[in-house]
């Protein structure tokens, strides 16, 4: 089948009200409708969900999308179903349906009307659903945050192992598109190879984010006068705090208050009342700061949150990653600040010591990375971009002189130093 770039503009006009591709998505989208396995990295916000909802829409069939968050699926599901004005178009398929919302799903797939059925992983090992699938057009698979898959990933799902057997299961030929924004060479592996992909079309986006300013100071017993004098400075601008721990939230939090900072905490010890109205104000700039634990930013989409501090160092370059990516979405300012000592590495190291050998040597061996990343005197743009398998050059670069050790060069002995005060 060729396809018309025409043909695919006008697609994308048609159902999303888009006029241009972002990034890499057109690619995926003509190697999806050629019916190809296809892998595709992309950072957070990148527009991942186009890529297999455009083909799926455009295809005879019903695509299977895997999603480990029902929620997040309820929202995809009426994003899809707001663009097509038609309710069938796109269904969710798990145990809170009752009987008859079951029987209309069923429907809707077998008379051709649902082009995209979102599914977690549990409800697809259900025999009766797989007994389904098997006797209706399929698409093509598509399994969402494929990095659930790899124990290197930061959120192993067991369940996501068994897919490869169960799409085996559904039909022989189906194509099977994996998505992530997890780019470390060891989970993409992992990905291709448990999902069975060897020779999938890969299309991955850089990773870098031009306009965030990366920073690491040492964390002295001063850490609070520190944040305090910083978000002064930052007056008015909106900031996410990101603690370890609840109690340093609130802490925190508190001491950000009495002294004159418009701060609010976040955790998920909070009940859920306070936990929707403090995230409510961030949103509609009620406040200024957010004081929290890394239970706040999925899928916040603040556009203009100017700087992503951390308090305590996070376990893995990953994480760090996606919580300073909450900063300067729209393209505008982003400063990153992190607080780093090894002390903070030996209580992320003691978290660890409960769980499996496995778990823990994989925990070691991302956090020595951070310890890299902190105690380095190279660009941090660059060894981020290194650790994501991408080569930067900070001569010709976009933000190539966006960090601490590029505008302000230390000696090593000096960084080290810093580091043990
Ligand atoms: P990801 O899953 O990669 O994190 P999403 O699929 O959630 O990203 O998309 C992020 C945002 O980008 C969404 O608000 C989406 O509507 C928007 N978007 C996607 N593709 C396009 C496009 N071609 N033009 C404009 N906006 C787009
Ligand atoms: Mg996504």
């Amino acid at each position: 089948m060729l396809i018309a770039k025409t043909d695919l503009h006008a697609a994308l006009k048609k159902y999303f009200g888009f006029n241009k591709f972002k990034g890499l998505q057109e690619g995926v989208v003509e190697s999806i409708l050629l019916g190809n396995h296809t892998f595709v990295i992309m950072p957070t916000g990148g527009g991942k969900s186009l890529c297999y909802q455009l083909p799926a829409l455009m295809q005879e069939g019903t695509a299977i999308v895997v999603s480990p968050l029902i929620a997040l699926m309820k929202n995809q599901v009426d994003a899809i179903r707001g663009v097509s004005k038609e309710d069938g178009v796109a269904h969710v398929l798990n145990s809170s349906l009752n009987k008859t919302e079951v029987k209309q799903v069923k429907h809707d797939i077998v008379n051709g009307v649902t082009k995209l059925l979102y599914v977690a992983p549990e409800s697809l090992t259900k025999e009766e659903n797989v007994d389904f699938l098997k006797s209706v057009k399929i698409s093509f698979m598509a399994i969402d945050e494929a990095h659930c898959i790899s124990e290197w990933g930061h959120d192993f799902r067991p369940e996501y192992r068994n897919l490869r057997h169960i799409i085996g299961r559904i039909g022989d030929n189906i194509p099977i598109i994996g998505l992530t924004a997890t780019a470390t060479p060891k989970v993409q592996e992992d990905i291709i190879k448990n999902l069975g992909i060897a020779g999938a079309k890969t299309f991955k986006a850089s990773f870098n984010r031009p306009n965030l300013y990366y920073e690491v100071r040492p964390k002295t017993k001063n850490v609070d006068a520190d944040i305090i004098r910083f978000v002064k400075q930052n007056q008015g601008k909106s900031g996410i705090i990101y603690c370890l721990s609840r109690k340093r939230v609130e802490e925190l939090a508190q001491v950000l208050q009495v002294n004159g900072i418009n701060a609010v905490p976040y955790h998920a010890g909070l009940d859920a009342k306070t936990r929707v109205k403090h995230q409510d104000m961030f949103l509609m700039e009620d406040c200024d700061v957010v004081v929290a634990t890394i239970a706040f930013g999925m899928g916040i989409d603040k556009p203009d949150v100017r700087f992503v501090i951390h308090h305590d160092i996070p376990k893995s370059i990953e994480s760090y990653y996606q919580e300073t990516g909450r900063a300067g979405r729209d393209g505008g300012e982003g400063h990153c600040l992190a607080y780093y000592s090894y002390k903070d590495i030996e209580k992320l190291e003691k978290f660890m010591s409960g769980k499996p050998v496995a778990e823990q040597e994989i925990g070691q061996a991302l956090l020595q990375e951070v310890v890299a990343f902190a105690e380095t005197s190279i660009s941090r743009r660059k060894f981020i971009l290194h650790y994501f398998g991408e080569e930067f050059d900070n001569e010709t670069g976009e933000g190539g002189d966006m960090d601490d050790n590029i505008r302000h060069p230390k000696k090593k002995h000096e960084a080290q130093d810093d580091v043990k005060l």
